[in-house]
């Protein structure tokens, strides 16, 4: 029999440990997908103070031993848990720089991820567990790549290890002073500066993940072609245009056995695509939740996101008088840059009949939404994947979508002649092209069959991780032919 891919998978966040974004949904749920493909799959993430061992039954595994860090050696232990039945997880302790309460936001945060990933490294030995890949994600993690092709180049435990990064936001760089380098161990002679001017006189850490890994992905094949571009490549585009053929596109999944409308414990009443006159109830649920009048007819449109300008709230911003003029109902669930909140509080309050909105992080508010609502407005100006368009499909939330990244990917645009599609798509990122693609949905809306149509083909949709759990088992192989060349 064949060995196990033996695969170690390293973030900042993981479900439901802490989470602040869609990275956290994804290392909560892949690695049961790929374990379900036989592979020897682990996770670590850093052990923050929010994490209480006892609630999640985390056990030591390894002692205090020490790490190299600046000009001193840092104490680390390592505790475990399990992801579902049997994932493996390690949680790298340290009081000093890890054991704070928050995820980030701390002025030594590029420490902090160094010290977790040097951890990490090294527990590796300790452990006795050499991976055949390390799969890293965003900058927290983007320094191990280059430490397999320099610090640990020549250390025999290491041989067999590829290294996969992946982008989830470019947006998030980790830009930090040169003095990082000497935190990480690296000298300036291995440090390697892409040719990208902005970039001179600083380290940009997911610059630096790009250039070592063996492989790069990110999280849809729109997205993996747009960085290409220097509209979309946060000025990285020149750097990623070098590594094309290093360049991969692999959509995220759902985890479907958590997001599923026949059990999930948070809505009114269940439903499935067969089922569909009992999702009604969950509309009228909402409308009493967020105090609009309870009415079956009244298109009720949805959005949660974060409120940053990546989302599309200046566009929505823009037209929000004509939205409310089609004679729908509206409910946002968001929080984010403080000019947002006080933009949607200004909405509400002029429309309060229309507009309902809540600036708070709410994960059950956020399941009655999407079983809720009819449609789910998600106009993002630039989307590397997007969760939220899925599970509202899942949900029969119809998506109006901007074609951008996976939402271009997970959207097909509806067609009243041939009755296809899930969605309504506009291309432009303006607010005319976003008013048009509201109204075509309001006005299909009064067509039951056509709009009962667009749900139960969303609903049919495949978003588990399943087929994309396959394509980073490839990936995987791929990213060690690419170290024996
Ligand atoms: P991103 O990761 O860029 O923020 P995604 O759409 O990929 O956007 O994923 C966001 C995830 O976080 C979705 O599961 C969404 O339901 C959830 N979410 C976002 N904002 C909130 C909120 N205020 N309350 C509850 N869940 C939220």
């Amino acid at each position: 029999m064949t060995e196990p891919l033996k695969v170690l998978i390293l973030a900042a966040e993981v479900v439901p440990f802490a989470k602040t974004g869609h990275l956290a949904d994804v290392i909560g749920s892949l690695p049961k997908a790929l374990k379900k493909l036989g592979v020897d799959v682990r996770v670590a993430m850093p052990r923050y103070g929010r994490i209480d061992p006892d609630r999640f039954g985390l056990e030591t595994v390894l002692e205090p031993f020490e790490v190299p860090m600046d000009q001193h050696r840092e104490p680390v232990s390592v505790r475990r848990a399990t992801i579902g039945e049997d994932v493996p997880i390690y949680f790298v302790d340290n009081a000093r720089y890890l054991g704070r309460e928050g995820i980030y936001g701390y002025p030594d945060d590029g420490e902090r991820f160094v010290l977790f990933c040097r951890g990490a490294v090294e527990m590796l030995k300790h452990l006795d567990w050499a991976p055949d890949v390390i799969h890293c994600h965003d900058w927290h993690t983007a320094i191990i790549p280059q430490w397999l092709k320099t610090l640990y180049r020549d250390d025999p435990f290491f041989v067999p290890t590829a290294t996969v990064y992946t982008i989830h936001n470019l947006a998030y760089q980790g830009i930090f002073g040169t003095r990082i380098l000497e935190i990480a161990g690296i000298d300036e002679y291995h440090f390697r500066v892409p040719q990208i001017r902005d970039l001179e006189n600083v380290v940009d850490l997911m610059a630096q993940g790009i250039l070592f890994a063996d492989v790069v992905s990110t999280v849809s094949k729109t997205y993996a072609q747009e960085i290409l571009t220097p509209e979309y490549g946060e000025k990285l585009d020149l750097l990623l245009r070098d590594r094309q053929d290093r360049l991969f596109g692999i959509l995220n999944g759902i985890d479907t056995e958590v997001l599923n409308p026949m059990t999930d414990p948070h809505i009114a009443a269940p439903f499935s695509k067969e089922h569909l006159g009992a999702r009604l109830e969950n509309k009228l649920d909402l409308q009493r939740v967020a105090r609009l009048q309870p009415d079956p007819n009244v298109p009720l449109m949805g959005a949660i996101s974060r409120l940053t300008d990546q989302k599309g709230f200046d566009l929505i911003a823009q037209i929000v008088d004509a939205i409310v003029n089609l004679d729908l109902q509206f409910v946002i669930l968001g929080t984010g840059e403080q000019r947002y909140h006080e933009l949607l509080s200004d909405m509400a309050r002029r429309y309060p009949q229309r507009l309902s909105v809540f600036l708070t992080f709410n994960a059950e508010l956020a399941q009655k939404i999407y079983a809720g609502t009819d449609m789910f407005l998600m106009p993002s100006r630039f989307e590397p994947c997007g969760l939220g368009q899925m599970i509202a499909m899942r949900y029969g939330s119809v998506p109006i979508v901007r074609r951008t990244g996976g939402l271009a990917d997970t959207v097909q645009d509806f067609d009243p002649r041939t009755d296809t599609g899930t969605g309504f798509v506009f291309t432009r990122y303006n607010a005319y092209d976003l008013f048009a693609a509201i109204v075509r949905a309001v006005e299909t809306f009064k067509y039951p069959d056509k709009w009962r149509g667009l749900q139960q083909r969303g609903m049919a949709e495949d978003h588990s991780w399943d087929a994309s759990a396959r394509q980073y088992v490839e990936l995987y192989r791929q990213a060690q032919a690419f170290k024996r060349l």
